[in-house]
């Protein structure tokens, strides 16, 4: 599609026409991924971050936010959790921290878990690749790395200098040479953004050959210096729209990828990861570290903290799934279908 076609879909707000979106994205969904969810348990590992980001909650200087790291033993924990859960998979997300004692900490763990058997996600910013090639060979097999913009211009408007597009990029080309199953995305609804840098987004994704895409909505946070006051911000509603609306047109597009119903998406509506199942999303990523940890890793306003490791939340879970006619795929890694396996260089 044209990018001023998928710009016009983007742009979407009459409910019957964005009914008609989502069916059009939910066909095309049902004949690549079919109507299965995967799962992740989602182990926020620690909210440490040399990162100055904007518009983020955990970011390096926001001096109000107390800072956490697990331990070894609580991850391993987590992964054992999510591997007698039935999840399948696990992910793995921190701040970004870029050091060789942080590599070697990660690679131990993933050492310590691979007998699991878990797929495994990192997502764990920008590094060097030889830290994704050791990371690699430690066992992880896919990687998020949110290009959170591809527009240059944007991408500066919502980082500090330090923060290089170009390196950015080049981390995911890297990730794709070291043979993971690579993914990227980014906010949607952020104050400046317009459909026309989404719709080039989608674009970019096709370029990188993404095989995952982890997308929500941009939500505020108190703490963040983004936006600057005098900015308009999208109400909550119709950044909810235009999540799905992305949701959508990205399924319609690539087709053959994963894509996450983002948490963000639930923080705007209690059925928002299910309103992005229907709109074409294929992954869901329930938190599994309980208690007051996960109140810390605040990366905006309002987001969930309901404890999602219990029993009954799990079948709560897999009853909203069932609800809407759809199928959880326990203890499977859930590959993305778009990845084939190549040959990983240097192994
Ligand atoms: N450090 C890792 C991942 C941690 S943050 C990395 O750099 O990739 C995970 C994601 O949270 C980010 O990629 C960003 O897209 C999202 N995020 C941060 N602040 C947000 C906000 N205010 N609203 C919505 N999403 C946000």
């Amino acid at each position: 599609m044209k990018e001023s076609e998928l710009a016009e879909l983007l742009a979407l707000a009459d409910p019957a026409a964005c009914d008609a979106l989502y069916r059009r994205a939910y066909r095309v969904k049902c004949e690549h991924v079919g109507r299965r969810v995967s799962l992740r348990g989602l182990v926020e590992c620690g909210n440490i971050c040399a990162k100055d980001c904007f518009y983020c909650g955990i970011r390096r200087s926001n001096s109000a936010q107390e800072r956490y790291s697990l331990a070894h033993g609580e991850i391993v924990a987590a992964a054992r959790f999510a591997a007698d859960a039935g999840y399948g998979s696990i992910a793995i997300q921190s701040g970004e921290i870029e050091s060789e004692a942080h590599t070697q900490f990660i690679e131990e763990v993933l050492h310590e878990i691979a007998p699991l058997g878990l797929g495994v996600t990192l997502s764990l910013g920008e590094q060097e690749e030889p830290v994704y090639r050791r990371w690699r060979a430690a066992g992880a097999t896919r990687y998020l790395l949110r290009i959170e913009t591809s527009d240059p211009g944007f991408y500066s408007e919502l980082h500090p200098p330090e923060c290089s597009f170009s390196r950015r990029v080049e981390c995911l080309r890297a990730l794709k040479r070291c043979g993971y199953q690579t993914g990227t995305g980014v906010m949607i609804g952020v104050p400046g953004q317009t459909v026309e840098m989404l719709a080039r987004d989608i674009a970019f994704f096709r370029e990188i050959d993404a095989d995952m895409i982890g997308m929500g909505p941009w939500i505020e946070h108190p703490d963040a210096p983004f936006p600057a006051s005098g900015k308009t911000v999208l109400p909550r509603p119709d950044r909810l729209r235009l999540a799905l609306n992305m949701i959508a047109a990205v399924r319609i597009e690539l087709k053959d990828v994963n894509i996450a119903a983002a948490t963000a998406l639930q923080a705007l509506d209690p059925r928002g990861r299910e309103k992005g199942l229907l709109a074409g999303a294929n992954v869901m990523m329930p938190n599994i570290i309980e208690g007051c940890r996960r109140k810390s890793y605040r990366l905006y306003e309002g987001k969930p903290d309901g404890d999602e490791t219990s029993a009954a939340a799990r079948e709560a879970l897999a009853r909203s799934v069932a609800a809407i006619g759809e199928e959880i795929l326990w203890r499977q890694h859930g590959d993305s279908p778009h990845f084939r396996a190549p040959a990983v260089s240097g192994e």
